[in-house]
């Protein structure tokens, strides 16, 4: 018997199967999902997925030529707010969730613009992997009629308030070592707290060493996009830095302010 008491979901969706989950810092979780149907999307765009009739939509991390979709999630506990997120947290990897059809978003790639700097709080640094992936696996990626793929660079700076939060801090490192197109400046905004011990990179919120980061790059302001994706203050911070030059600047909230 129906339970009177969940959310249903209306209109079409299809299933998930959880295949693989690893748990980050405390309250941070990646996900693999397996979609029960074959599910395109572009690099940068979201999925919906559903637990108990409760959906939310999730940047995806992976390049869609991965064999899984691999999500980053914030686990937002009852007493803040969360709602599918707590659900989440205790899913046991075979679980079926709801899977909207169709991936959305338009919060992706510029194709014709040479440089493209990523800035993000945390999970906000998951299209930016997927959109790195995706270059580095296809040689044929971005399509722009001005630009080869050689002529691209990607700058991602993340700020989190302890280390162990980046969630792709490794693979980001790993790549700027080896490509020289390829940068990523990770800074922490609570450096003295005992979680941070060891911290050697860049310290406070990551919105106030973006205008600064972004100068020293020296780019042509209208080659270069800045993207950013997270905590809408630190969007609110970087799109007034940005508005009234030539930088294009482009955003993603993953919730509004006043939530
Ligand atoms: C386009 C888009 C893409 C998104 N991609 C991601 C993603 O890749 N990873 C991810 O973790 N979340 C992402 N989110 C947020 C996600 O959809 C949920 O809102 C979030 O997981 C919380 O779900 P909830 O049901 O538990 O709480 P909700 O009912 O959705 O929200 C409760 C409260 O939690 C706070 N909150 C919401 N999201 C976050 C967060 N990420 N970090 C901290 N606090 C938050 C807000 O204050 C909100 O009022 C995205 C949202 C949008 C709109």
């Amino acid at each position: 018997m129906e339970d009177e008491a969940r959310p249903t979901i209306k209109g079409r969706f299809t299933t998930c199967e959880l295949v693989k989950r690893e748990e980050l810092a405390q309250d941070l979780v990646k996900f693999w999902i397996k979609p029960a149907q074959e599910f395109n999307f572009k690099p940068g765009q979201y999925c919906t997925i559903g637990v108990e009739g409760i959906e939310r939509p999730y940047s995806i991390v992976s390049s869609p030529d991965e064999e899984f979709i691999e999500l980053f999630i914030e686990i937002v506990p009852v007493e803040h707010g969360g709602n599918l997120t707590p659900f989440l947290n205790k899913l046991e990897v075979g679980t079926e969730m709801t899977l909207r059809p169709r991936a959305k978003g338009i919060f992706i790639l510029q194709p014709d613009f040479k440089h493209h700097v990523f800035v993000a709080t945390v999970t906000g640094v998951v299209p930016y992997v997927s959109m790195i992936r995706k270059y580095l696996s296809d040689p044929e990626w971005p399509s722009s009629d001005s630009l080869a793929h050689d002529e691209y660079t990607f700058d991602v700076l993340e700020g989190a308030s302890y280390l162990d939060e980046f969630g792709y801090d490794e693979e980001l490192t790993r790549l700027a070592a080896k490509h020289d197109f390829i940068n990523f400046y990770p800074s922490v905004s609570r450096p003295t707290e005992e979680r941070n011990a060891g911290w050697t990179g860049a310290q406070g919120r990551i919105n106030a060493l973006t205008e600064e980061y972004v100068a020293n790059l020296g780019y042509d302001p209208k080659e270069t996009v800045v993207y950013a994706c997270g905590n809408p203050q630190m969007i609110e911070a970087v799109g007034e830095q940005f508005e009234l030059t030539d930088y294009t600047f482009i955003e993603e909230r993953f919730w509004k302010e006043d939530d």
